[in-house]
């Protein structure tokens, strides 16, 4: 019996929004410009390129708008932004962003507490975001955070899912992405939750969005995949973390889901080489270490490449 695969995936790099957001260093418009421009040669499909909230909130986003301005765009790549409300469609149509996202947090505690709404109140009240991407011809998607488990609440019903997704139905969006933003799920919850998912919801253009606070990120978008999600959030070097959650960690780092589906032959689209020189670049203007295994260790492919063939390395594998 072989393993469930699809033949291809889309990557999104969310590095320059969910990664960078969580950064001390402020980064310039011409640092992440570099970084961008480099991904559309690398062949990234779905760039994130920054968000559309308050500047005082978020300030690494400050710079978002010029941005957007100064990317050198690829034919074919779609640049998206996170935005809270109206006012992010507005700050994306006048500098040129064609897709925009907006997220809800899948705890009903954390929505009453903070907002005091439920989650699917508080997507009935994007209507009028709709209406305005429309109005401009701007794509529309929606995230679900915490759909897997909350500090809140450590158990999400998956039926309070379901909820939101009727809800992001209900008002027009039907690009949806599943997110651990807690870094809670597992694979097998993930495989019964995308399975159930796909099963109720056929016509949503779904994507997975997981974080590595436990080290299942990768194992998540293999459950994933299995489950036949064929799109998903990866952070270049495994950057980011979330100011909510206690000891959280980046995505799961983008170099080290193309070096799996490389290996599985899933095919991505993405130049590995370029992808891992642009994370390369990342981890220097970071300044710190981050969490990533292919920075760490390199492909294994590239094991072979230094050495004439047949001849074995004069080391020692323990
Ligand atoms: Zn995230």
């Amino acid at each position: 019996m072989t393993m469930q695969l699809p033949e291809k995936i889309r990557l999104c790099e969310v590095g320059p929004r969910d990664g960078l957001q969580n950064e001390r260093r402020f980064f310039s418009t011409a640092e992440k410009r570099e970084l961008i421009d480099a991904m559309g040669e690398a062949g990234f499909p779905v760039i994130e390129v920054g968000s559309f909230v308050s500047p005082k909130a978020v300030p690494q986003m400050a710079n978002t708008d010029e941005v957007f301005q100064s990317l050198k765009r690829v034919p074919g790549v779609e640049y998206r932004a996170l935005i809270a409300n109206a006012k992010g469609v507005d700050r994306a149509a006048a500098c040129g962003c064609s897709k925009v996202k907006l997220n809800v947090s899948a705890s009903v505690a954390h929505n009453l507490a903070n907002l005091n709404r439920t989650p699917a109140e508080t997507v009935a009240g994007f209507a009028e975001c709709v209406a305005k991407a429309e109005a401009a011809g701007i794509g529309i998607s929606g995230s679900i955070s915490m759909a897997f488990g909350s500090p809140w609440d450590r158990e999400i019903p998956i039926q309070d899912v379901k909820d939101i997704v009727e809800a992001y139905l209900a008002v027009g969006i039907g690009e949806i992405s599943l997110s651990d933003a807690s870094g809670m799920a597992y694979p097998t919850q993930v495989y019964d939750m995308c399975c159930e998912m796909k099963r109720c919801y056929p016509q949503v253009n779904w994507w997975l969005h997981f974080h590595n606070t436990r080290g299942l990120g990768i194992a998540n978008v293999l459950a994933g995949m299995q489950a036949g999600f064929t799109q998903f959030d990866a952070s270049f070097a495994g950057v980011g973390g979330c100011p909510f959650v206690p000891g959280a960690a980046g995505n799961v780092a983008t170099e080290d889901l193309l070096h799996m589906c490389d290996e599985m032959g899933v095919a991505t689209g993405i130049d590995l080489d370029k992808a891992m020189a642009i994370s390369r670049r990342v981890a220097e203007l970071v300044g710190h270490n981050t969490d990533s295994y292919l920075l760490r260790a390199g492909t294994s492919k590239a094991l072979f490449r230094e050495l004439p063939k047949g001849q074995i390395k004069n080391q020692t594998l323990k």
